[in-house]
């Protein structure tokens, strides 16, 4: 019996990248997975296939974040197939990880740009939280996707931080908010991670990124994954409101 047996999680952004590997992890464990995505149901629905063809469970849900009416809509799909599957909706694992980047100079961000990522990064999770809290039992987990950008400059993505930033805040204030039902709230920071994006695969760009870690390599996907599960499952039980730096020591300078 996996670690998660019994258990139900959301992934949010599992259709691809650190959400699919972490999706595919915590279904290893023996949760039953909701898979979701924006606009790539298809990869939704490949990440639910790879689940399944290992044996594990899973289904896949829709929902744009950062929207009118993204929470809600992300619920329906979540709550009802919870029920069809469990015939309840407990979610034990929530994992807050659909996200978006910048990659704009500072002189050039657009206010719309800003609100965008405002609304996907940190609105977003704040409410889909907000929304989890009468599904979640005692004792169960939130872990918040933030970046290692929270900690170390790049003035591409001045934004992109500002909303990690606020991502850790809420990992903070809702650890405290939640202790009394032993629920614990991390944070998880990657630093460059092969989320199969084109930029992997140009060798000089890898190369360069690489240079980053300590152990001289991008991050996989599952790198950072398998921490999530770790925070997820019963050895996570004594780890709350922190940031836990999954960036290969990126931030060691
Ligand atoms: P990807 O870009 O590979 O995938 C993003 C996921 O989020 C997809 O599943 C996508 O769904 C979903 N998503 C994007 N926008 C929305 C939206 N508006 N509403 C709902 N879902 C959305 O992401 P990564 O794997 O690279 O990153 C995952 C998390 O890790 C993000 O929070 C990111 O900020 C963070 N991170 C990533 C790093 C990296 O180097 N990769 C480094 C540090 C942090 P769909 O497929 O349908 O578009």
């Amino acid at each position: 019996m996996g670690k998660l047996s019994g258990k139900a999680a959301l992934v949010t952004g599992s259709s691809r990248g650190i959400g699919r590997a972490t999706a595919i992890r915590l279904a290893r464990e023996g949760a039953l997975v909701a898979v979701h995505c924006s606009k790539h149901r298809e990869a939704a629905d490949e990440t639910v296939a790879t689940i399944e063809k290992e044996g594990g469970r899973a289904f896949a849900v829709q929902a744009e974040l950062g929207v009118a009416g993204d929470v809600h809509a992300l619920f329906l799909g979540l709550e009802q197939g919870l029920k069809e599957r469990t015939g309840s909706t407990t979610l034990d694992i929530l994992v807050n990880n659909a996200g978006v980047m910048g990659g704009v100079a500072p002189e050039d961000l657009t206010p719309a740009a800003f609100d965008r990522l405002i609304a996907v990064n940190a609105k977003a999770p704040y409410f889909i939280v907000q929304r989890a809290l009468s599904l979640i039992p005692d004792g169960g987990r939130i872990i918040n996707i933030s970046s290692g950008l929270t900690r170390v400059a790049n003035p591409q993505e001045i934004a992109y931080a500002m909303t990690k930033g606020a991502v850790d805040q809420l990992t903070l204030h809702f650890a405290k908010h939640l202790g009394p039902r032993r629920i614990t709230v991390n944070s998880v920071g990657p630093g460059i991670t092969d989320n199969g994006s084109a930029i992997f695969d140009n060798p000089e760009a890898v190369e360069q990124m690489s240079s980053y870690s300590v152990f001289g390599r991008v991050g996989e996907a599952s790198d950072v994954g398998d921490v999530v599960a770790f925070l997820a499952g019963p050895d996570g039980r004594w780890i709350t409101g922190s940031y836990l730096d999954a960036s290969g020591g990126t931030l060691l300078g």
